[in-house]
């Protein structure tokens, strides 16, 4: 059985999501403090660490603790905007990665400017696509796409967009009202079951991916545990955050 824990390493992004519920205000540790909670993982059994943030590539000494835990034999995985991703930091990086998540959820400009993330997010996910496909990295590439009422009639386009690139897995997540901007935006993002429902059923018609699959809120339902920027370790159940320890104190083995 994987042992496998959730880092969101630094609070801080370089895009501004509207339905982004990432916790907030939270101060980045040092590098020594984040070297003593991944030795803390280690010394635990985990064997995947999934890497993200905000946007964890705004720290620049990420490079070295994926290094460090990619020679521990952990699988790491990066989820990333792109934005800081390139094609220098690509080449440095890569073989530290088993996996790289790029979040994209339209390519129009217009939408993507609307979501928060930059009208140059499509040219930027397909610039780091076209990178990795011409330099035939061995990684495997992630999808992650949030369904809102502001791309619902969109994601078909960005659905053939990505059928040219040999995608890994494609996760779909239905926009979820769970905490900070994405309960204050509510309103302005929010669909209903049915409609995601029948978006996923046309995307899986069309997608090329073997590998897709959704989050909608019940899933949150189940308890996952998370690691902050601050240490802080937090569990998620029915939706209500937990603190229940801090790694840089506290052992991870009874929480993996
Ligand atoms: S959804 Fe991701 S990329 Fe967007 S603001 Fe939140 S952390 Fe940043």
């Amino acid at each position: 059985m994987t042992k496998e824990i959730c880092w969101n390493i630094t609070a801080l992004c370089n895009q501004s999501c509207k339905y982004c519920h990432r916790f907030l205000n939270l101060k980045n540790l040092s590098y020594e403090e984040n070297l003593k909670i991944l030795y803390n993982l280690i010394d635990s059994g985990v064997d995947h660490i999934t890497w993200t943030g905000g946007e964890a590539l705004m720290l620049d000494y990420l490079d070295d603790l994926l290094k460090i835990s990619y020679d521990k034999g952990i699988k790491n995985k990066l989820i990333t905007n792109g934005r800081l991703l390139t094609r220098n930091r690509i080449d440095k990086i890569y073989k530290y990665l088993d996996n790289i998540t790029l979040s994209i959820d339209s390519i129009d400009n217009v939408i993507n400017e609307a979501l928060g993330r930059g009208k140059y997010h499509f040219k930027e996910i397909q610039s780091i696509l076209e990178y990795i496909t011409e330099k035939k990295y061995d990684i495997k590439i992630s999808i992650n796409t949030v369904i809102c009422k502001l791309n619902l009639h969109d994601v078909c386009s960005l659905s053939n967009f990505l059928n040219i690139y040999n995608i890994w897995s494609w996760r779909i997540f239905k926009f979820m009202p769970l905490r900070e901007k994405a309960i204050t935006n509510k309103e302005i993002f929010d669909i209903s079951m049915d409609e995601f429902s029948k978006i996923v059923n046309e995307i899986r018609k069309k997608s090329l991916i073997q590998n897709i699959d959704t989050r909608v809120e019940e899933d949150m339902e189940k308890k996952y545990v998370l690691i902050l920027a601050n240490g802080d370790i937090v569990i998620t159940n029915q939706g209500k955050d937990e603190k229940v320890g801090n790694a840089l104190i506290d052992r991870m083995e009874k929480y993996i």
